[in-house]
């Protein structure tokens, strides 16, 4: 890195700093989650405030400094003005900033998951008045589904962890305390506890989110069922590996 750095930046969260600074946690395309230090942006008048609230698209200039990097410059790019402006479409923003802050740790290269998100918030963003709350959280935990995998995470949920066999007779269960499948003859035989049953439906919804491109689920047909249940896997998914609980989910739930 020279003394100043570009990318693209989705403002995560804010802390006070000093008396009229403040810190910036950015999840940004190219060197992964960075704090910086953005000069005033406590006085009203700063000139960056305007660019940074949360998951604001922005384009920055950083300058390496010796404690925190500052925040030399910044474009908005986009604002995600419908997820912004509805009530559960803020409540979404929330729930995948808190998963990526508390899944993604640190600078690392960060391109595959960072497009991964800009995809899911532009879809999110079109779907927002046209789509059932349910719904829009599958798509969202699409997304966090896609995101497990990417750091290693994947469920297994093409063949039963415990005998290897592909799912073929129903009534088989997602053991989350192993992160998969095992079917209704090992369901017998191996002590599990940590569990719940899943329909075929279910199952198939798991191995499309991991294979197809998000779009792809805009316009699938799923039943009501089925999309509670994946939501409520992929929840508990993030749960078991993040080892929080997470706010966001709580409202939304409310909502
Ligand atoms: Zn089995």
């Amino acid at each position: 890195m020279s003394q100043t750095y570009t990318t693209t930046a989705l403002v995560l969260k804010r802390r006070d700093h000093n008396e009229y600074d403040r810190l910036f946690c950015l999840y940004t395309k190219d060197y992964g989650k960075i704090d910086v230090l953005a000069k005033g942006t406590k006085k009203i008048v700063s000139k960056l405030n305007p660019y940074l609230e949360p998951f604001y698209l922005i384009k920055v200039m950083i300058a390496k400094g010796k404690v925190f990097d500052k925040l030399a410059n910044c474009n908005l790019i986009k604002p995600y003005q419908n997820l912004r402006q509805d009530l559960f479409g803020f409540a979404l923003i929330n729930y995948l900033s808190e998963v990526i802050d508390g899944l993604i740790h640190g600078q690392t290269m960060s391109s595959d998951k960072f497009e991964l998100l800009i995809n899911t918030l532009d879809i999110l963003e079109e779907e927002i008045s046209n789509s059932d709350k349910e719904r829009l959280l599958m798509l969202a935990n699409i997304f966090n589904l896609k995101l497990l995998n990417l750091l290693g995470y994947q469920p297994e949920v093409k063949r039963c962890l415990n005998c290897h066999r592909g799912i073929l007779l129903p009534k088989n269960v997602f053991d989350f305390s192993h992160g998969g499948i095992i079917c209704e003859q090992c369901k017998k035989v191996c002590l599990i506890e940590d569990y719940i049953l899943v329909s075929d439906q279910v199952i198939k919804l798991l191995q499309l989110a991991q294979e197809k491109d998000l779009d792809f689920f805009s316009n699938l047909g799923i039943d009501q069922d089925t999309i509670k249940k994946f939501n409520q896997i992929v929840y508990k998914l993030l749960l078991v590996n993040m080892e929080r609980p997470l706010k966001s989910i709580e409202f939304i739930k409310k909502l």
